[in-house]
């Protein structure tokens, strides 16, 4: 299904405005109209390729939304100013005040503060479950729930979600799958598993320079209007608009998208199973010790692999901490939050960028204080890579401390 994807990406074609082989910039914040009946007309939705303002839309931001539409199969997309701002649309559209919202306890820390304690001002209420146990998710609906949300692969633990499970059970209740699928470009395309929606921060993979944020929303082209209705559509209205000049950057680096995934994938499973055999607590989708192995295999393209994330247990925060800052000094990559960059990206995610989840509920969805999140790099030379790794592990004993493996 994925190898569609980028069949669908190679066969897009954009001409600029002179021939140029890269589509023109629209570098303007306001558009004008020959006539005042069709700028009227264009305010109440009216008229195909008019533009009005650009909070509104941009020739360059539907190119790239174009692309993105393209990538996960949808029939039209938003591209937002960040990934939270996809998903702050895409749930203020859904949700009433008073609704109820069903999810994956293991999503993006961001995400969830924004379920959990932003929502409250909504009397908005959410329900955060083990989203691979298809029970908890039906007993968790209500009458008031308005949607079921997931990442396809989470955030920081790697839980690979059931999209075609999941859409039944949104069917049978008749509210929409909201997948975010921003760790599994190519990889997975939910909605071609039944998701109604599919966000994506695009700060990650799909840009893939770490140089600038930015989002989508991917769905029907009646949900991505009505995101953009001037009258009470959550895009238009809470403004979280991508610049042209980003919209069309993030276009161009899109273009080897497909070539990154395959060696983020490949350098993943490469040193996941040298250090899965090193005796060391690694999960990644990959290995077919993970409880998600065969799911992910199920609904993947295994042309583009199981992806650039991987975590490593490294016993306590004081190993985390002197592990990733010795890896630093060695120049194995950046002790940094986010990923889907060039270089390998490694931070705590306990300490970082799930410290909105509080501690106890960390514990209980098994985030401990020693795990290490990685974004594998495009390395070239991966053994060498997982030598040096190996002897930062080694000047800091952590083979030797190293946490018991549960096999
Ligand atoms: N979704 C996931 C899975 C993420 O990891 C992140 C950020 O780390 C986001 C959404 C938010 O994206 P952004 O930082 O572009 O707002």
């Amino acid at each position: 299904m994925s190898q569609k994807a980028a069949n669908d990406l190679q066969d897009l074609q954009h001409f600029g405005e002179y021939g140029g082989v890269n589509p023109s910039i629209s570098d303007s914040s306001t558009y004008t109209f020959i006539s005042a009946k069709t700028m009227f007309d264009t305010f109440e939705g009216n008229t195909e390729g008019c533009y009005l303002y650009s909070r509104h839309s941009t020739p360059s931001n539907l190119y790239l939304g174009e692309a993105l539409a393209a990538l996960e199969g949808t029939e039209s997309a938003n591209v937002t100013a960040s990934g939270m701002g996809a998903i702050t649309a895409v749930i203020l559209q859904l949700c009433d005040a008073g609704d109820h919202i069903v999810t994956s306890r293991t999503i993006y820390g961001g995400t969830y503060a924004f379920m959990k304690n932003f929502l409250k001002k909504f009397n908005i209420e959410t329900s955060f479950v083990d989203i691979t146990d298809m029970n908890a998710v039906k007993k968790a609906i209500q009458p008031n729930t308005k949607m079921v949300y997931c990442e396809s692969v989470s955030n920081p633990l790697l839980e690979v979600a059931d999209i075609a499970a999941l859409s039944k059970i949104s069917i049978a209740h008749e509210i929409p799958l909201v997948v975010d699928n921003t760790f599994s470009p190519l990889s997975i395309r939910p909605a071609a598993l039944g998701a109604d929606v599919v966000i994506h921060s695009l700060t990650k993979f799909i840009n893939g320079t770490s140089d600038c944020v930015a989002g989508v929303v991917c769905g029907t082209t009646e949900f991505c209007l009505g995101l953009k209705d001037v009258n009470n559509g959550a895009g238009m209205l809470l403004g979280s608009t991508l610049d042209s000049l980003r919209g069309a950057s993030i276009l161009k680096n899109m273009r080897t998208l497909h070539i990154r995934i395959k060696k983020h994938s490949e350098n993943a499973l490469y040193l996941a199973e040298k250090f899965e055999a090193d005796g060391l607590r690694v999960v990644y989708p990959g290995l077919p010790s993970h409880p998600g192995h065969l799911k992910m295999m199920d609904q993947m393209h295994p042309q583009y692999g199981f992806g650039g994330l991987m975590t490593l247990d490294v016993g306590s925060l004081e190993n985390a901490n002197a592990f990733m800052e010795l890896m630093q000094e060695k120049k194995l990559g950046y002790l940094a939050v986010s990923l889907g960059f060039y270089k390998t990206l490694f931070s705590a995610p306990g300490s970082s960028t799930s410290s909105e989840i509080p501690e106890d509920e960390q514990k209980e969805m098994g985030l401990g204080d020693g795990l290490i999140r990685f974004s594998i790099g495009l390395d070239d030379d991966i053994q060498r890579t997982y030598e040096l790794m190996k002897q930062c592990m080694v000047q800091l004993n952590i083979l030797e401390n190293k946490p018991k493996v549960n096999k």
